[in-house]
């Protein structure tokens, strides 16, 4: 089973999604089942709506979930793993206060040391614990031996105790950490691969450590993505517009092309565009690049006008909010005029829009709307312009910029001759 884990904590980020896809696509290929689990233990940043979401935007990328599970629902069984790692003396009360370990946090920076826990809690005698009323964490105690790993995109991991270290795992509201809570529901769902963000690397060593001490004998595989960077060779972060899907979208950027620029994203793929489909049939988790890749937003825009051009003319049409496929078939034809939905929607709008009579070409504008004003449509273009300059007497620039400003709105843009077969049917609509 493989799993995507969101935490309803903000807009869904493209790394986020990037391992969404690639979840999916392995349970795909592996024939095994795909959840989404919401991770949703820490109340304090769980923002109120993000998990449906979350769970809306899977649906738009046609990442279905075989279930969805909410990790809250699984406290009582975090807590009595934490009672079981306590009564065996894994785990111990810790009492120190925030306040206590913040000063000693500081102290190590100022120290220029990693810092690390001080173990004071470790010797409370059971009798000290049960005298003592004030909050009290649970935490782990760090392992004895090195935690190691092999990742399917990093290689092997080595970790030292130290670097482990006693770790919370239940807070002082007696609820678990993303450590815990994630450690036990990868084991409860019987979780076999694992893929996820680089920045969780530091994160398995604990998880492992965590079923280890409950006696989970069951391995499971890590895939751990390189970041995405920005222009700037940054971490993409909030700050980064495009860093967020939803903005992505807003910006008129199709699921279909959003999906396979974050597959080809330092990737080695046998084809440049495609669906989530064809990847799944080749799609390679070891042939993705070790170092972190580079977004370049061109390189989506050029992806998004080669899946307008690939896309059903009706299902373009409804992108852009029409039905018809002929609007799908105009919107074509605009693919030079602009790469995304919002680029282009505002110049097929246009044709649809009262003309703009306002300018030097007024007088030729209100002849050729007359002329046509009085005749049934054409099936050509051409038998169209023989009828309008006969009947106008127009030609040349005179006869050419008129027309298009009456049946565009716009001074330039695509051949007329290549739009009129979309245009035909809706003339008598155009020309106001
Ligand atoms: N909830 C974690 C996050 O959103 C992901 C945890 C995981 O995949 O293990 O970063």
């Amino acid at each position: 089973m493989l799993r995507f884990a969101p935490s309803p904590t903000g807009d869904m980020h493209i790394g986020n999604l990037r391992v969404a896809i690639f979840n999916y696509i392995v349970a795909k290929q592996k024939k095994e089942r795909f959840i989404v689990r919401i991770e949703d233990t820490d109340k304090e940043r769980n923002i109120e709506g993000k998990d449906r979401e979350i769970l809306e935007i899977l649906q738009l990328f046609n990442l279905h979930p075989d279930d969805v599970y909410y990790q809250s629902h699984n406290l009582t069984i975090h807590q009595h793993m934490a009672i079981k790692l306590l009564e065996e003396r894994k785990a111990f009360a810790c009492f120190c206060t925030p306040e206590e370990l913040e000063r000693e946090r500081e102290a190590a920076k100022s120290a220029k040391k990693a810092y690390r826990y001080s173990g004071k809690c470790i010797k409370l005698s059971d009798a000290e614990v049960l005298a003592n009323e004030k909050p009290f964490t649970v935490r782990l105690k760090k392992p004895e031996n090195n935690v190691e790993f092999n990742d399917l995109i990093k290689g092997e991991q080595s970790f030292a105790p130290d670097d482990i270290d006693s770790f919370v795992i239940m807070r002082a509201d007696k609820t678990p950490t993303y450590n815990f809570a994630c450690a036990l529901d990868d084991m409860i769902h019987d979780i076999s691969l694992v893929i996820r963000g680089e920045d969780h690397v530091s994160n398995t060593p604990k998880q492992i450590h965590i079923r280890n001490q409950l006696g989970y004998d069951k391995e499971i595989t890590y895939a751990h993505l390189p970041i995405i960077l920005n222009t700037e060779g940054k971490k993409m972060s909030k700050r980064d517009d495009a860093s967020s899907v939803k903005w992505l979208l807003e910006e008129g950027f199709l699921p279909e092309a959003i999906a396979n620029y974050l597959i080809l994203l330092g990737n080695k793929t046998p084809c440049e565009v495609f669906c989530l489909q064809e990847a799944i049939e080749w799609f390679d988790l070891a042939k993705l690049s070790k170092a972190s890749a580079k977004f370049d937003i061109d390189k989506l825009r050029f992806l998004n006008r080669e899946h307008m051009k690939r896309m059903d003319s009706k299902e373009l049409s409804r992108a852009f909010g029409f039905a018809d496929a002929s609007i799908g078939e105009l919107v074509k034809c605009y693919l030079e005029e602009g790469s995304t939905i919002k680029e282009i929607k505002p110049k097929i709008e246009a044709i649809f829009a009262a003309k703009p009579y306002d300018n030097e070409w007024k007088e030729q504008m209100e002849k050729l709307r007359d002329a046509l004003n009085k005749t049934s449509t054409f099936e050509t273009f051409d038998e169209l312009k023989s009828y309008l300059m006969k009947e106008t007497g127009l030609k040349g620039k005179n006869f050419f910029k008129p027309l298009r400003l009456l049946l565009t709105s716009a001074e330039h843009g695509p051949e007329l001759s290549n739009l009129y077969p979309h245009l035909k049917s809706y003339l008598m609509e155009i020309v106001k």
